[in-house]
Formats: C-alpha cells, structure tokens, sequence
C-alpha cells in the first residue's frame, strides 16, 4: 500500500526510518496530473533503490505569470492509485505554506546560470530560477541517493544535473526515457488541453523532429533544417517558440561535426505550449 504524508515531520521520520533500516530511497518530483511518463520514472527509481517517494506539488515559483498555474490539471484520486500501481512507496504531497514557509516572494532562490538562460528559459524568464529552487527543497526534504527525471524536459534535465554538480548535492540523477503516445505525440499532462481537431495535430511535433535528424544526418547545414522545420510546424497550424538543432550542451553544432545532437523544439497549438525533443548521433 502506498502511504500518502502531507507534513515534513511524518516524512523526515519515514525517511528516517527507512535509512536506520539500510535502505536506499529513490525520489521522483511531479507536479501531478500523472501518465505512463511519470511511472516509467518511478519504475526507473526503483532500479537504484530499495523505496521510492514521488511528490506531487504544482509549483506557483515555476510559473509566469500569464502562464496556467492556476487550471493545471489536478487529479489526486487516480495520482495515488497509479503510483501505488507503478510500485512507489511514499506519495509526498507538500502545502505551498510548507514548501515556502517564509512566503513565495521571501523564498531563498537557487539560480544556475549559463544553461537555464536560452531556449526555455529565455521563453519562460524565471522558469527554471522556480524548478532549481522547488528541486533544492524537495531534495533537501526527502534526501533521496537518486532521483529520476525525464527526458522530455531536455533541458531541464541539464539543468538539474548542473545544480546538483555546482552545489556539490549527494544524489544521484537518473534520467529516463520519453513515453509517447501510440502515434508520437510525448505523453504531457497538459495535452489534455488539446481540442480533438488539435490532438489530432499534435504529433506532428515528433515527426518533424524525427525530419529534423534526418536531414541532419543526410548532411543539410543547420540553418536549413531549422527553417524547414519552422515553417513545417506554421504550416501545421503551430505558433514555434523554437525548432532548433543543438549539441546537449546547447552549443551550436559544426557543420558535420561527429557526435551527439538533440533536436528541440516548443511550440503552441491554440493555448497549449508543447516542447519535445530527439537525441541523437551525427556519425564520424
Ligand atoms: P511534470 O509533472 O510535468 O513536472 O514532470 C515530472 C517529471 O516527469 C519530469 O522529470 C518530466 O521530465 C517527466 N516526464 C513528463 N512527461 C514525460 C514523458 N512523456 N516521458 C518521460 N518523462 C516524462
């Protein structure tokens, strides 16, 4: 049975008794609304650890301000039941109050430079700023030796991964792979606020993508494969933020340079703001 904690006192002493016992704890943050993505991480946590908490907190510091904080989907009823289902140990449902005991606007901030300033984070100012100082806390509550992150959020991911080296934190992160939908489209909470007419085009971010990395490996220069890809995504009926070939580090590819790329993209479709990605190798 999967046991639901709403105070840090109750979660500290069942982590705390975990540790007495010699065991490892595995941690999986998300903001709820949870799918087949979500519980692949806690499958994944699972891997490197003998108990998994997931949390569950809608972050008001992750939010612009004309973003959807207040309608993101909440769905605690089949949240509890799915992560009981996909085998985690502790369902860790903090308060805002709890989260930000000296208010949102008083809250100490952790800030990674560099990384969290393109692509999403110049889309979404102050964006990763609310996900590096919500992950600090959780971290610093739960005190997992790994936690699992996806990498639908590539970005984010880098992000994560960077804090945690900078600020010399003791965990471990994993990263998983992105589950999609049966044709293509990233499993995401927010694409139930996808009309049906929407949904239907909606995958079309995943095979532009994988358009992307074809012409990337058939050797069209970058510019050329951006720009096809933008206009593909207009005329499919998105407004993109950005379709973009990087290297992971988010420097600009050489031309035909060997290696690692991801190729990124954020889009909107009607009120929704989608991001997906591809990794994958530019052979020597
Ligand atoms: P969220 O609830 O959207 O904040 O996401 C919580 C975690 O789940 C993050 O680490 C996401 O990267 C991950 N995640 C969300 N969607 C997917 C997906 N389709 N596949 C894999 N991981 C995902």
């Amino acid at each position: 049975m999967i046991e639901t904690i709403t105070s840090l006192a109750a979660l500290r002493a069942r982590i705390t008794a975990w540790r007495r016992e010699g065991l490892r704890v595995g941690f999986v943050p998300t903001m709820g609304n949870l799918h087949a993505g979500h519980y692949s991480l806690v499958q994944l946590a699972h891997q490197h650890a003998d108990r998994v908490v997931s949390s569950v907190f809608v972050n008001p510091t992750q939010f612009g301000p004309n973003e959807d904080f207040t309608r993101y989907p909440r769905t605690p009823d089949a949240d509890t039941s799915g992560l009981e289902a996909a085998g985690c140990d502790v369902l860790w449902l903090p308060e805002v109050e709890a989260m930000y005991p000296f208010g949102v606007e008083l809250a100490a901030k952790v800030q990674v430079p560099g990384v969290s300033a393109v692509l999403e984070g110049a889309c979404r100012p102050g964006h990763f700023d609310g996900v590096c100082t919500v992950v600090t806390r959780l971290f610093n509550q739960v005190l997992p030796d790994v936690a699992a992150f996806g990498r639908k959020d590539f970005q984010q991911l880098a992000v994560i991964r960077q804090m945690v080296a900078d600020l010399h934190m003791p965990v471990q992160i994993l990263a998983g792979e992105i589950v999609r939908e049966a044709d293509g489209l990233a499993m995401s909470s927010r694409n139930q606020y996808l009309s049906l007419e929407e949904r239907a085009t909606a995958p079309a971010i995943h095979r532009i993508l994988m358009e992307m990395r074809a012409s990337s490996l058939a050797g069209v220069p970058q510019a050329q494969v951006e720009a096809k890809a933008d206009a593909a995504l207009r005329s499919a009926g998105f407004e993109p933020d950005y379709a973009v070939l990087r290297r992971p580090d988010f420097s600009m590819p050489a031309p035909e340079a060997p290696g690692p790329q991801v190729a990124l993209i954020a889009a909107r479709l009607g009120r929704t703001r989608l991001i997906d990605n591809l990794e994958f190798d530019l052979p020597g």
